[in-house]
């Protein structure tokens, strides 16, 4: 990773100018659609979302009325063995899908293995010799970890993880698609599209086309994307992408996941968790497997009803969201805030990862600081969540549901008080905690 300082923007930006922005905020009301902590900035909704009342309420419900009362009547009355189509087709519409080709379960990881999996078979059955799935080194680590397991399984002449290195365009990873030596083995190219360290949003449109036109199948993982800002996954032509639902979706801590595949592939698809849920009728209980026609065919095993009640009830926050709105304030509060940053004198030291082009970056800032770990620890002491990435990431995510543009002015006023006074240099502040 290179590291680019800042293009200089005069903009000033006071308190009295983000009040003004909140004043005049579209999405203003949908913070009290949340339950937030008093005393809180919370700038870490890219790593678990915040709390939406309604997900609390339904919590309440199955917890006090269907489990206990209705039991396994549940399943039908209250649509339980629904869940995982119908939280799905909430996703669809944020992601860019047309019906019928999202489901959730599981976690991210094992839906990436279900999806890379298939993507592998795809080819095979093409007979292509493509054995190469393509990925960049500083993709999220789990993510590369499934590609090992699949190679482990399948053996290295059927799939080997290829990394790019990671640099501040695509001009390589445009190369490995393109030229026709290196391409002709690829069968599948995984790539996530909001980078989960330096926030570089990749170009979706761009790396399928020319990833297809050389015949190769793309995965997107969409942790940091799918309810941070627009998605186009039909418009895109993206054959399969998985992504995360206690970020940006709000559905609470561990809540499933969720997997799309384009309506094209469904017919020949064959994916290796072939539990019973993914079955074309699971209560005829036959001993044969014999998949479900749709996007169905991705589930394996019973749905964790309880977490994903709460995701269920937690995506009707988004119901009347303008995701171009949505996506516009998030950019701005993200501006502001690191132009707040070059106003304080003190956060010189602070350097910015992310690219400052708003077609280049998603919906969080990271910073590069030798202290880094120390001065997140103290913003979190005053009130100001935010997380650190190792080695030497502060990492602030701008969730637009439930932040205000004024938020941004404390978080930052904060921050230089910090780094000013040398507060972070405290020993309290170096104690590890095993998540950070
Ligand atoms: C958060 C995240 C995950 C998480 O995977 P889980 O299996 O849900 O733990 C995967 N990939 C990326 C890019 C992420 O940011």
């Amino acid at each position: 990773m290179t590291y680019s300082n800042p293009a200089s923007d005069s903009l000033e930006i006071s308190l009295e100018y983000l009040q003004q922005c909140d004043e005049k905020d579209p999405l203003a009301d949908k913070r009290n659609a949340f339950i937030l902590p008093e005393n809180t900035l919370y700038l870490d909704g890219n790593s678990l979302g915040a709390m939406p009342k309604v997900a609390a309420e339904r919590a309440q419900q199955v917890l006090s009325q269907q489990w206990p009362q209705d039991l396994i009547k549940s399943w039908n009355s209250h649509g339980w063995i629904d869940l995982p189509a119908r939280v799905g087709e909430k996703i669809a519409p944020l992601i860019g899908a047309a019906a019928g080709q999202v489901i959730s379960c599981d976690s991210t990881s094992v839906n990436l293995f279900k999806v890379l999996s298939s993507a592998m078979l795809l080819q095979s059955a093409g007979k292509t010799n493509r054995n190469v799935v393509l990925s960049q080194k500083g993709n999220f680590p789990t993510d590369l970890y499934m590609v090992e397991g699949l190679a482990t399984l399948l053996g290295e002449q059927h799939c080997r993880l290829k990394l790019i290195e990671d640099s501040d365009n695509t001009h390589a990873l445009e190369q490995a698609l393109t030229d026709p030596e290196l391409a002709a083995a690829v069968a599948v190219v995984m790539l996530t599209q909001v980078d989960f360290r330096s926030g570089r949003l990749l170009n979706m449109q761009r790396l399928t086309e020319l990833a297809q036109a050389n015949g190769i199948i793309v995965i997107w993982d969409l942790a940091h994307s799918a309810g941070a800002l627009p998605v186009e996954l039909d418009a895109c032509n993206v054959d399969f992408a998985v992504g995360c639902g206690y970020k940006y979706l709000n559905g609470g801590p561990g809540a499933p996941a969720f997997i799309y595949a384009a309506k094209r592939h469904h017919q020949k698809l064959t994916q290796p968790l072939t539990g019973w849920m993914g079955h074309s009728a699971p209560f005829s209980f036959t001993s044969q497997y014999q998949k479900a026609d749709g996007i169905a065919q991705f589930l394996t095993g019973t749905p964790a009803v309880l977490s994903m009640s709460v995701l269920d009830a937690a995506l009707d926050v988004f119901s009347d969201v303008d995701m171009m709105l949505l996506r516009q304030k998030s950019l701005a509060l993200s501006r502001y805030f690191h132009l707040l940053v070059q106003q304080h004198e003190c956060l010189a030291q602070l350097r910015l990862l992310t690219p400052q082009q708003s077609a280049e970056r998603g919906s969080q800032l990271a910073y590069q600081h030798k202290d880094a770990y120390a001065i997140c620890q103290a913003l979190i002491k005053h009130g100001v969540v935010a997380d650190f990435r190792a080695p030497d990431i502060l990492r602030l995510g701008f969730t637009p549901l439930y932040l205000r543009y004024s938020d941004i002015w404390h978080a930052a006023a904060t921050l230089a008080k910090l780094v000013k006074t040398g507060e972070y240099l405290q020993p309290q502040y170096r104690v590890k905690h095993k998540v950070t």
